[in-house]
């Protein structure tokens, strides 16, 4: 029996940063994996831990967490900055929800006035404000379609460069109440504030994800055809819920 490939996960500040089941993101992630016949490996990454080589790793994922989380990691994140720029101009596919996508950026000013530095992967700031961002989201998306997911933030991100977003917001807020973009797609890094979490509902979202990370570590992806019906249920749920 052929061995079958094996893609690496490393999971960022699961104890700190997982809120509204962002941790379900790399439990679609395993299970879709093993469905396209590969062997899946996850790292969790916890402050201080020692970090592996990059050229070991194949996807990065890390969830949000509010502005305490943060506050934990944020030495530690500071500390390894280049790891994950390197990480990104090298076109290692990831995923960063609010909390994590907020750091990725320039910076973030929390609503009480303190500013984080983030570690500059996104040419982006974030302005913490008294209002609360919150409900059911969804986006439109040129690579993707209909992103569907739930938004709970203080925190606005603006691009300080022209940037792509994940998608246009259709319902909801995104990245900010001025403009309708929701989250950022830069090179193979995906920041967005929706959790849900975002993958069990999104699995277009989740085989890009996987196929990057396959193509990049093999040079193809093989994958399966995956019976996506429960998820397409959930989808078509999820829409007809208010705001
Ligand atoms: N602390 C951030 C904010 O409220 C992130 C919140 C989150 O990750 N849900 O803007």
């Amino acid at each position: 029996m052929s061995k079958k490939p094996v893609i690496t996960i490393l999971h960022l500040y699961p104890r700190d940063m997982n809120i509204y089941g962002d941790n379900g993101n790399v439990q679609v992630l395993v299970k879709r994996l093993e469905w396209h016949g590969y062997t899946p490996s996850v790292i969790e990454y916890n402050p201080e831990d020692t970090l592996p080589n990059l050229s070991d790793i194949d996807l990065i994922i890390g969830g949000g967490g509010q502005d305490s989380g943060q506050n934990v990691i944020h030495q530690d994140l500071l500390s390894n900055g280049k790891f994950f720029r390197n990480a990104a101009d090298d076109g290692l596919p990831m995923l960063l929800v609010c909390g994590l996508y907020q750091l990725f950026g320039n910076s973030f000013t929390t609503h009480t006035g303190t500013t984080l530095e983030g570690i500059r992967v996104f040419n982006t700031k974030t302005i913490g404000g008294k209002e609360r961002l919150v409900g059911n989201i969804t986006l439109e998306s040129e690579t993707f379609g209909t992103i569907i997911g739930y938004e709970n933030h203080s925190g606005q991100t603006y691009f300080e460069e022209p940037l792509t977003p994940l998608g246009l917001v259709r319902i909801g807020a995104g990245n900010n109440t001025t403009d309708d973009h929701e989250g950022v797609l830069y090179k193979n890094v995906i920041g967005t504030y929706l959790h849900g979490s975002l993958l069990p509902k999104n699995p277009a979202i989740a085989d890009y994800l996987i196929s990057t990370a396959a193509k990049r570590r093999y040079g193809e992806f093989n994958g399966q055809s995956i019976d996506d019906s429960i998820a397409m249920r959930a989808r078509t749920v999820a829409l007809t819920r208010p705001r």
